[in-house]
């Protein structure tokens, strides 16, 4: 009798248990359904979440100009950075997962976990904070958009140099922490070929956190791309040649039967016909 009498309460508790996951799992059906698109769906996800205070636009940004504007000179001088610098790549949270995305096409990006395609980065984005978060470096990550300051993302992000006015404050804070990136990252004593990286890195980094005018950022230049451009005009060059020779070939043929013409023609005393 008494099992009879619980038995009730029981049956709502589970109902209740069943409705919830039952909401769960239609939360998630839809966000899964309509990536990108369902923005309260996946919001309601994302507060489950672990919360990421990092940037992943930013981190990107600042990723771009240590490998245009770093790497190069750092893989010249056979260095290896030390992963207590906080330019190493295991130091950016989001490294593994830009590492897998894979660009098929224009409007098509794949997931390298899972394989989905996605038609535009953003929404990739979005799929790997909503299915891949456990996949995020956060355990021993650092956050490379905290770097930004000092690496002049601002500048690279618009290309066009904004009027803004400068505040003293702020590119003194940016200068110390781009100072301290060059002694953590290159520590003079550590030989001659670092010391060189430790005097590049100040004046392609450092020097433009200043406020007087002409000081720009990247000023010792970035990985060449002109070796892409110099194979393309080569190849051209080298397709149109032969085809230039044809036409100059064709011409003087014409030219010298023309002239035959014109011998025969002007035997018998008539006017050249000018063609
Ligand atoms: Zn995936």
């Amino acid at each position: 009798m008494g099992m009879k009498r619980r038995n009730p309460v029981h049956s709502t508790l589970l109902l209740l248990t069943a409705l919830q996951l039952f909401a769960a799992a239609l939360s998630l059906s839809q966000s899964d359904s309509n990536e990108g698109v369902d923005e309260t769906a996946s919001r309601t996800l994302r507060e489950e979440q672990p919360q990421v205070h990092c940037s992943r636009e930013r981190s990107r940004a600042a990723w771009k100009i240590i490998e245009e504007y770093l790497l190069p000179f750092v893989e010249r001088e056979t260095y290896q950075l030390s992963s207590r610098c906080r330019l190493h790549p295991n130091n950016d949270i989001f490294r593994d997962q830009e590492e897998h995305k894979i660009h098929i096409d224009i409007n098509d990006w794949q997931c390298g976990y899972c394989k989905k395609v996605f038609r535009a980065e953003k929404f990739l984005d979005q799929h790997f904070d909503n299915r891949h978060y456990n996949l995020l470096n956060v355990s021993n990550g650092k956050c490379l958009a905290d770097l930004c300051g000092a690496l002049h993302c601002d500048f690279a992000m618009n290309s066009q140099s904004r009027k803004t006015k400068c505040n003293p404050a702020a590119v003194a804070r940016n200068r110390h922490l781009c100072e301290d990136l060059a002694d953590s990252c290159f520590p003079v004593n550590e030989g001659p070929s670092v010391a060189r990286l430790h005097e590049f890195f100040l004046r392609q980094f450092c020097d433009a956190h200043s406020c007087s005018r002409g000081r720009k950022p990247f000023s010792r230049g970035g990985r060449k791309h002109t070796s892409v451009l110099y194979l393309a005009t080569s190849i051209l060059i080298l397709m149109l040649l032969p085809i230039f020779y044809l036409i100059v070939y064709l011409y003087k043929r014409e030219m010298r039967k023309g002239t035959q013409q014109l011998k025969r023609i002007s035997k018998p005393g008539r006017k050249p016909k000018p063609s």
